[in-house]
């Protein structure tokens, strides 16, 4: 299992999970599931290493594959400060 070491926020030791991970690209708002990360339990904060950062980037560079990929409706508001 690959080490990620401590997080750089928080100094917690990360976790390997496989996470959803959203990117936007070109306005388009692309999902790619089961990424391999570090997480960190504590903050949250996530990294990949570096080849499969270059994985995504070429993912979401397929276009043939964003083609044929699933679409999710997601819902889109505008920001508001809502009162309690
Ligand atoms: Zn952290």
């Amino acid at each position: 299992m690959y080490d990620y070491g401590e997080c750089h926020v928080c100094g917690q030791r990360m976790e390997e999970k496989h996470v959803k991970q959203d990117f936007w690209v070109k306005g388009k708002l692309i999902v790619i599931e089961e990424v391999p990360a570090g997480v960190c339990p504590q903050c949250g904060e996530k990294v990949v290493k570096a080849d499969v950062g270059r994985s995504i980037a070429a993912l979401v560079g397929n276009s043939k594959r964003l083609r044929k990929a699933r679409t999710m409706n997601v819902p889109v508001i505008r920001f508001a400060r809502e009162v309690a």
